[in-house]
């Protein structure tokens, strides 16, 4: 007998009839001799609408209220989901998140997950109970609701899953997995049928929002069997995995990310000493660094140029015009119409000419590289965000086969 844990996110239990559809999917799983424990998220925008409702109350609630008022929203769906479940004729029960052992840290709207105490998970699981768990919630050690940040429904699944061992963890949503490209705007963009942990961690921080980021990282640790499927069709979804060997493909992924602006100290001194004063100052606020470029020096002065995210930019351009007596530079300059666009594959470490193929289809494409970073399985460049879209286009052509 093999232990499942299958988690459907709002959409997929927005309304009864997708709630009933849900219900069959999980009874068909429990029928054919598996256990299965259900994670589910609020019913489609409830959390949205419990923030709303929120703010019109006070606009500056307690994270600890807070964490009281959005656990409701998951709730509602498991117990709903239970109801449906037994009009099917399986036995059922739901379960909050604490009633089912889930102990977080104390950081309110952004806990993590300590540990499950799993008794009685287990307890039900033993009598053959289909167990469905709120997603996103848990308990801290003051026995204080908390929950896991937005999307957190996802880590509750993959740390039930590992808690418990599970064979499987299935992600049900309403795409039907993880994909090439964006496919709105990359026509030839296709599912993959396999991606590797550390490869969907970086696509899902460059903005391809399949999965909460966090619930791939435990994945990982704890080595959770992890799939991507669609709730609305029965067809193979994605897999995520330590290795993986169906797909012989370069790169997996092409991502855009629109979340960054560029800022440029000039005519800095070309001595020792400068970069330590601009990024230790810029770290001690703080504000995540992310590309770097340093141009050689001229005249004894040369330029540092880097990026940050767009929410920073004053903040960074703020304290540099601040420093600029002491760093002894002409100008700071910011520039935010940009993205940076990454193709993210395991096979880059291993070969050499990737880099020069991305640049080889951007050049044919007329898009000018303004920086460049690599990492083992990432290389990204950041360009003029008007070219962003036929620089998706064309490296992906490059690199996914047709
Ligand atoms: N309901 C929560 C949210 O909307 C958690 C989740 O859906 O995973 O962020
Ligand atoms: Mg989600």
């Amino acid at each position: 007998m093999s232990l499942i844990v299958q988690k459907f996110g709002g959409t997929s239990v927005k309304d009864a009839g997708r709630i009933n559809h849900v219900a069959q999917i999980v009874t068909d799983t429990y029928k054919k001799g598996n256990n299965v424990v259900v994670v589910v998220s609020a019913q489609g925008d409830t959390t949205d609408d419990l923030i709303a409702k929120a703010a019109e109350i006070n606009s500056h609630p307690s994270k600890r209220e807070m964490d009281v008022l959005l656990s409701a929203g998951e709730q509602i769906s498991m117990s709903l989901l239970a109801m449906a479940i037994e009009q099917l004729g399986c036995p059922v029960k739901s379960l909050t998140g604490w009633q089912a052992g889930f102990e977080t840290d104390a950081n309110h709207g952004m806990a993590r997950v300590r540990t499950i105490h799993k008794e009685r998970l287990e307890n039900e699981l033993a009598k053959r109970n289909i167990v469905i768990v709120a997603g996103f919630q848990g308990l801290n050690r003051y026995d204080d609701i908390t929950t896991l940040g937005r999307g957190g429904s996802d880590t509750s699944a993959v740390a039930l899953a590992a808690a418990l061992h599970a064979d499987l963890c299935q992600i049900f949503t309403d795409v039907d997995g993880v994909y090439t490209a964006d496919p709105r705007i990359v026509p030839g963009a296709r599912k993959l049928a396999e991606i590797t942990y550390d490869e969907m961690l970086e696509l899902a921080s460059l903005g391809a929002q399949v999965l909460h980021n966090r619930s791939v990282e435990m994945a990982k640790k704890y080595n959770v069997n992890m799939e991507v499927v669609s709730s609305l069709e029965d067809k193979p979804g994605t897999k995520i995995k330590e290795v993986t060997t169906v797909e012989k493909l370069l790169i997996k992924g092409v991502a855009r990310d629109n979340d960054v602006a560029r800022i440029s100290v000039t005519e800095v001194p070309d001595e020792p000493g400068y970069a330590f004063r601009i990024f230790s100052a810029l770290a001690a606020k703080k504000i995540n660094v992310d590309i770097i470029l340093q141009s050689i020096g001229r005249a004894g002065t040369k330029d540092i140029s880097f990026t940050v995210s767009r929410d920073h930019k004053e903040e960074a351009v703020q304290l540099l015009e601040g420093m600029k007596d002491t760093l002894g530079c002409k100008d700071v300059l910011c520039e935010d119409n940009i993205s940076k666009v990454s193709i993210v594959g395991a096979g880059i470490a291993t070969n050499p000419g990737a880099a020069a193929r991305m640049f080889e289809a951007l050049a044919d494409a007329h898009v000018n590289i303004q920086m460049i970073s690599t990492s083992e399985i990432k290389i990204s460049v950041l360009i003029n965000r008007e070219d962003s879209d036929k620089a998706l286009r064309a490296i992906h052509d490059e690199f996914i086969p047709g």
